[in-house]
């Protein structure tokens, strides 16, 4: 009789952004931070709480071949600063310790999957998903196989693709393929149990690309995408391209070309070539479409006062949590109620402190709010408006539609404030407002919303898109820590030459 599989299962994630407050150990608690026994309660019974690639991985194992999940350590934290150095070099020992524990239990590892995001950093170390790869193929040498899933804003360097066997990046932004990259993760690591030999060959690029160039939907990332993906061939196992994220401000910015192959490396090496040229050649179709916030402000002032002007959605794509915002900048509130405008709904303000009051006060209270009061990050200035307490909620939701569908959420204490025309969700747990669930939570009704403001870059697109479409979203130049404008990133550690920080740079793959 043939042993069930032992498959451990780990991965870091953080979207590192160089100018966020240090990301530390209560970041990852608050978010996901499991191991041993409580992993392997949430692999058995409670999967809602864990990525929809680990999800997606372990269904497909489980209706394909007999296995024994073996927990590890997972840890993610919101987008923010690097990781506290002392707090990772103790996530790195647990789960050097506990990799190394399932060694040598009977049956061993039949293989390793690491769900990681590929964008981390630490305060000391810009390689930090690397030092995880690096461990992982230290700790269960040469002969496992070690497949990884990373998030398309990740970066992959050399340490990591000597580590790794497979790497498989989203294929979507909005990122709504984390379910299916985990499942083809279960499939190349059963081809290898199989015997299907993979070789990887990383080509990276010099570009350094604005978060809102990147969509999937249309654009020259969602080309590069559709283009790799037309050349997959018994030959090619995977295409991914990961086109980074430019405020990690490190040694291992810039686009990643990553192709893997069957048996031969040769037809990886032709095509990761041919796809970095590709990407170079369309280097200046990576641009930016803001509208200034005066000029926003007006727009909204115009839709919120005409009840037939269709309705618009501003992104506040500089202060996103999703990209290490604090997703509390003023920016914009101030300006909506120093013009008075109506009918808009704001979602969401990361003020804990705030949140807690308005529950304290309760639905009906009117009081003076005062946002950031314990706030000292640039950017993040004071601002006081009277509002009334309109609605409250607490605890967990589950995300209905996007990035979130099927995951469960916890915003903490979450109050929705009423300042004359403005309505203002406010949230004590710093996420991206990408699902409409967490405004809905709080009795908005989208369909009736004319002005619709959002703390995101982009991933909010597939949760709103129900009511709004992509003519109605008007992407806001504001100040703050994830302004897609790169010469405003102020980027002192990238690699250079780099595009388009040095736009008369050669350069050939
Ligand atoms: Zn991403």
């Amino acid at each position: 009789m043939s042993q069930a599989k032992r498959i451990a299962i780990l991965g870091f994630s953080l979207e590192a952004n160089r100018s966020a407050p240090v990301s530390d150990r209560q970041s990852f608690e608050q978010t996901l931070y499991t191991s041993a026994d409580d992993f392997a309660r949430r692999l058995a019974s409670d999967r809602a709480s864990l990525p929809g690639t680990v999800r997606g991985f372990c269904a497909t194992l489980d209706e394909s071949i007999d296995w024994t999940p073996v927990p590890i350590v997972l840890a993610e934290a919101p987008p923010g600063g690097p990781a506290d150095q002392a707090f990772f070099n103790q996530m790195l020992a647990q789960m050097k310790a506990a990799l190394s524990q399932a060694m040598q239990q009977p049956g061993a590892l039949a293989g390793v999957y690491i769900s990681e995001h590929g964008a981390g950093l630490a305060e000391d170390i810009d390689d930090a998903d690397g030092e995880v790869f690096a461990m992982v193929r230290d700790v269960v040498g040469a002969d496992v196989p070690v497949l990884a899933t990373l998030d398309l804003h990740g970066h992959v360097t050399p340490r990591m693709n000597a580590a790794a066997d497979v790497m498989i990046a989203y294929l979507t932004n909005p990122h709504v393929d984390q379910f299916e990259r985990g499942t083809e993760a279960a499939q190349s690591m059963m081809e290898m149990f199989n015997g299907m030999q993979p070789h990887s060959v990383l080509v990276r690029v010099p570009m350094i690309s604005p978060a809102v160039s990147l969509l999937t939907a249309s654009g020259p990332y969602a080309d590069l995408i559709n283009y790799g993906q037309s050349k997959l061939t018994p030959k090619i196992l995977n295409v991914s391209i990961l086109a980074g994220f430019a405020p990690a401000d490190a040694s291992t910015n810039g686009m990643s070309v990553v192709v893997t192959s069957r048996g031969d490396v040769a037809p990886a090496q032709q095509l990761a070539t041919a796809l970095a040229a590709r990407a170079w050649a369309d280097r200046e179709r990576y641009t930016t479409n803001l509208t200034p916030l005066n000029q926003a402000v007006s727009q909204a002032k115009r839709v919120g006062a005409d009840s037939a002007a269709v309705p618009i959605l501003l992104a506040d794509v500089a202060d996103n949590p999703g990209g290490g915002g604090r997703g509390n900048t003023m920016y914009l509130l101030r300006e909506l109620i120093e013009q008075k405008v109506r009918q808009v709904v704001v979602g969401m303000i990361y003020d804990e402190a705030l949140a807690g009051q308005a529950h304290e006060k309760g639905v009906g209270a009117t009081f003076s709010a005062l946002f950031n009061r314990d706030e000292r990050t640039r950017f993040s200035e004071q601002f006081a408006t009277d509002v009334v307490v309109e609605a409250l909620a607490e605890g967990d939701c589950t995300g209905r539609r996007g990035i979130y569908a099927e995951r469960r959420i916890d915003l903490g204490r979450c109050a929705l404030l009423r300042a004359d025309g403005i309505r203002i969700a406010v949230v004590s747990r710093r996420h991206q407002c990408a699902d409409p669930v967490f405004l809905e939570r709080l009795g908005v009704d989208l369909s009736a919303t004319r002005v619709l403001v959002i703390k995101s870059r982009g991933h909010f697109r597939a949760g709103f898109d129900e009511h709004f479409k992509p003519e109605q979203i008007v992407e806001v130049d504001a100040p703050g820590l994830t302004t897609p404008i790169i010469e405003k990133l102020n980027l002192q550690r990238v690699p250079r030459p780099v595009y388009p920080l040095d736009p008369d740079m050669i350069w050939a793959p």
